[in-house]
């Protein structure tokens, strides 16, 4: 029997109601044929509410007793599916994270998977039952739970999937698939049947959130076949896969945006080498991770950088900028919270010329100011002022068509 692993995350999840909804569509998978492991999150915001509890008893709680906290968040919903399964006579077997031959290293909140050994989960399966497990948990040699970092669930799922050299691994979510935009701000924004990992990867990491990018990262490496779907409704969904180079070539296949942008500049620093260095080499220790860096060039031996890092860091980012300028007698630093990023992906860009200029005259027409700029081979991205950014992806995609079939 073909083996399909599916992964259920927190809305589709998220009450009694759903749970039981959810079962209905393992049930029939079962029942078309298919041995099926089912990896779910935690039920709606659990996740969030648990940190907060955290936070209301210890304001730096304790790391190992935070992910086994964290965990238990995913370990409800398991249970709870497979209790529905049952109720609808539909055989079934929930484990627990440490159950599950997950092996991570000892870095709590945001573990590494090092090692699978799922002889429990395929002795289930060969006893003809769905087996029910937590997302974005395993444990480290010494049994300890580990959590692997927010929204993790869909990693759990594509490594399982690898792990037991699934075919394909479908996950589902409350939206139809990947979009060519975020469809709440453009209306005419379509589904795409296919992409490439590539262009996924690209996707996820500028902020479209329909699937985590390390998920997408480990699917690529794999070469695993992957579908993002609603559980709402039985409308196709969107395959991730190796990409048909001919096709995909042509085109700007999506625009991602991204409001959580925080720029921090040095201005005036006298340029020298190990600048960089000992920039950024603090924030790196303080776990503070960088974007788009832009150094100018230096005009009068007084050099320029900017960065960007997500909202929640700026505060952390200054203080550490502020302590390099008064040692280095920097002139300025200044940070900015209310920006966005708004990125154009397709693997067509590598190849013609003029995609960018097509973006900066569009944002051009409508006024929009470009603060910053970066690419990759099949990416623009411009930092823009949040206030302009649902503009900005409105207008991006009526230049690239993005509304036609392709
Ligand atoms: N429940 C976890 C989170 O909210 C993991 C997941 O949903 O993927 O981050
Ligand atoms: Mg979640």
């Amino acid at each position: 029997m073909p083996l399909v692993v599916q992964k259920y995350g927190g809305t589709s999840v998220g009450t009694a109601e759903r749970i039981r909804a959810v079962a209905e569509r393992v049930r029939r998978t079962r029942e078309s044929g298919y041995e099926v492991v089912v990896v779910v999150s935690a039920m709606g915001d659990t996740t969030d509410r648990l940190v907060e509890l955290a936070r209301s008893v210890a304001p730096e709680p304790d790391r190992r007793d935070y992910d086994l906290l964290l965990s238990t968040g995913e370990t409800q919903s398991t249970a709870l599916l497979s209790m529905a399964l049952k109720a609808i006579g539909c055989p079934s077997i929930s484990l627990a994270g440490a159950q599950l031959g997950i092996k991570t290293d000892r870095v709590y909140s945001r573990a590494r998977i090092m090692d699978i050994q799922p002889d429990r989960l395929k002795a289930e399966l060969a006893n003809g039952r769905c087996v029910i497990v937590p997302g974005f948990q395993g444990v480290t040699d010494e049994g300890d739970i580990t959590t692997i970092g927010r929204g993790g669930s869909d990693t759990t799922a594509v490594a399982l999937a690898c792990a037991l050299e699934a075919p394909k691994c479908e996950i589902y979510t409350d939206v139809d698939g990947v979009f060519t935009a975020d469809p709440r701000i453009v209306p005419t924004a379509r589904r795409l049947s296919s992409i490439s990992y590539e262009e996924m990867l690209e996707l996820a990491q500028m902020g479209a959130r329909v699937m985590h990018p390390r998920a997408v990262e480990l699917a690529e490496l794999y070469s695993l076949l992957v579908e993002v779907r609603s559980s709402f409704n039985d409308h196709p969904g969107t395959l991730i896969d190796r990409g048909d180079a001919m096709e995909s070539r042509k085109h700007v296949r999506g625009i991602a945006h991204d409001t959580n942008v925080a720029k921090v500049t040095l201005a005036g620093v006298p340029d020298c080498p190990g600048l960089a260095h000992a920039l950024f080499a603090p924030l790196a220790e303080a776990g503070i991770s960088v974007d788009v860096i832009v150094q100018a060039a230096s005009i009068g031996g007084l050099a320029e950088i900017s960065f960007t890092v997500s909202r929640a860091d700026l505060n952390q980012a200054m203080q550490v900028v502020e302590k390099i300028a008064a040692e280095t007698g920097a002139s300025v630093a200044h940070g900015t919270a209310s920006l966005a990023k708004i990125s154009i992906v397709g693997t067509g860009l590598q190849s013609a010329p003029g995609y960018a200029a097509r973006m900066f005259g569009t944002l051009a027409e409508h006024g929009i100011n470009i603060d910053m700029i970066t690419t990759s081979d099949i990416r623009i991205t411009c930092v823009i002022e949040e206030s302009a950014v649902e503009e900005a992806v409105q207008a991006l995609h009526t230049t690239f068509e993005l509304d036609k079939e392709d």
